[in-house]
């Protein structure tokens, strides 16, 4: 497996690829890998003759009083998994090699990104969108890998890949859990031990909506209010959002009467962790 950290490194292999006529796939991250990364890797693995993993913690999707520096990273165990798992190549560049000097072009969208996320986190998918299109441009996969984990993120990027006719596909993979069901993510590494038992309340939040939704609740307000009372009721637990929109658009829906995803942003201490589920069908 290849470590490179220039984009010129990245797309003479690329090109290399393409010539023989190999299939790429791209599984974008911020690096601290877990067992939710390997299951995208793990897909594309199983669908592309060759796989890129950028490890990449994007400035311009930080806020300013974010975690951007904090952040957790590490390359070395982070090839190891990757490498066991069978990627070809880690593309892992400094900040300066993706944002030189001159970097003044940006890719904004509206609509999907107003709620939820986008909300809380007003400048979060501009740098998302700017640095998927790069990595896109970069690595030229045939599929890239997106988890509905970031279920919000998933919906922006097939949309922007769809106004933007780029020509490739966009593959969404399930939430990976800890078996106690809470969501794995990098950024549980922030919680101490007593928050760590705390932030089990997003997913039994998820738990008790879901199930009110799969017995046929259809008001929206009411499985939202269960999932609130219950959050509200975990002493460390502060709720950032917990709502229920139109899966395709991401517009407040409080029926469900089509698919939609009901999406939960919780603080536990300083620590901002994210869950969801999505009611594709209607019951
Ligand atoms: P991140 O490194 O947090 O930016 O995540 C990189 C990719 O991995 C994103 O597409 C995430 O949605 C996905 N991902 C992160 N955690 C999980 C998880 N627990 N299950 C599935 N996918 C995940």
């Amino acid at each position: 497996m290849q470590i490179e950290k220039t984009v010129a490194g990245v797309k003479a292999q690329v090109k290399a690829w393409k010539k023989e006529g190999l299939s790429i796939g791209l599984v974008p991250t911020m690096g601290y890998l877990h067992e939710g990364h390997k299951s995208l890797i793990d897909r594309a693995v199983a669908e592309n003759d060759r796989v890129v993993v950028s490890i990449f913690v994007n400035p311009i999707q930080f806020g300013p009083t974010e975690d951007l520096e904090s952040y957790p990273r590490d390359l070395n165990a982070d090839s190891l998994l990757c490498e066991k798992a069978g990627a070809a190549l880690i593309f892992a560049p400094e900040p300066s090699e993706m944002y030189g000097e001159d970097f003044t072009t940006f890719v904004d969208m509206s609509g999907v990104t107003g709620e939820l996320c986008g909300k809380s986190r007003p400048i979060h998918f501009r740098g998302v969108c700017t640095v998927v299109n790069k990595l896109f441009n970069i690595a030229m996969p045939d599929r890239a890998y997106f988890g509905q984990k970031d279920a919000q993120q998933l919906a922006v990027i097939r949309r922007m890949v769809r106004n933007l006719n780029m020509n490739l596909e966009i593959v969404g993979c399930p939430i990976i859990r800890e078996a106690d069901g809470l969501a794995k993510s990098s950024r549980n590494t922030y919680l101490s031990a007593e928050e760590r038992q705390a932030a089990l309340v997003l997913s039994r939040a998820i738990k008790t909506g879901q199930a009110m939704v799969q017995a046929g609740e259809k008001d929206g307000e009411k499985v939202l209010a269960a999932m609130r009372q219950l959050i509200s009721e975990e002493p460390l637990a502060r709720i950032d959002y917990v709502e229920m929109v139109k899966w395709d658009t991401i517009e407040i829906h409080h029926r469900v009467d089509c698919p939609v995803l009901v999406a939960i942003a919780v603080f536990i201490g300083k620590t901002r962790l994210i869950d969801n589920f999505i009611q594709e069908q209607t019951i």
